[in-house]
């Protein structure tokens, strides 16, 4: 979201939202991907060379669990609350602060549940859903 300070009306709040392609922007991961874009949904209001952004960037995301691979889809909402200096400025692009936003929003070991088994070192087997053989031999 690119804006020109110009045409801001001093002191008059506006909204504003845009969408970015989460591949363009870079903002994906190896375990997380969108499924749509992202939406940024902003309020802004300048006031004494101040322009304050607020909102929040929204959109579907797909994770993979660390311990069983398993692919997890669910919504993200992050707020978003910035300020930029304006003096002497013609144009802010939020992008950056958009995408700094959504990297740190980024869990590095998601799990599908707390409690996931994950896959069987011996045979990849899903332990959460199925009991191979190499957990009888363990046992056993
Ligand atoms: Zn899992
Ligand atoms: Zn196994």
């Amino acid at each position: 979201m690119i804006i020109r300070v110009n045409t801001l009306a001093e002191g008059v709040p506006s909204e504003r939202s845009c969408e970015y392609d989460a591949g363009k922007i870079d903002v994906e991961f190896a375990d997380l991907r969108y499924s749509t874009p992202v939406r940024f949904q902003a309020n802004m209001c300048l006031e004494s060379e101040t322009l304050h952004i607020w909102g929040e960037l929204s959109g579907q995301i797909e994770q993979v669990c660390a311990r069983c691979l398993r692919e997890i889809a669910s919504p993200i909402v992050q707020p978003v609350d910035l300020i930029y200096d304006t003096h002497d400025i013609e144009e802010i692009d939020a992008l950056e602060d958009v995408r700094a936003i959504l990297i740190l929003a980024h869990e590095p070991k998601f799990l599908c549940r707390p409690d996931c088994r994950g896959l069987c070192p011996g045979c990849g087997s899903d332990l959460n859903s199925e009991n191979c053989l190499c957990a009888h031999k363990r046992i056993a």
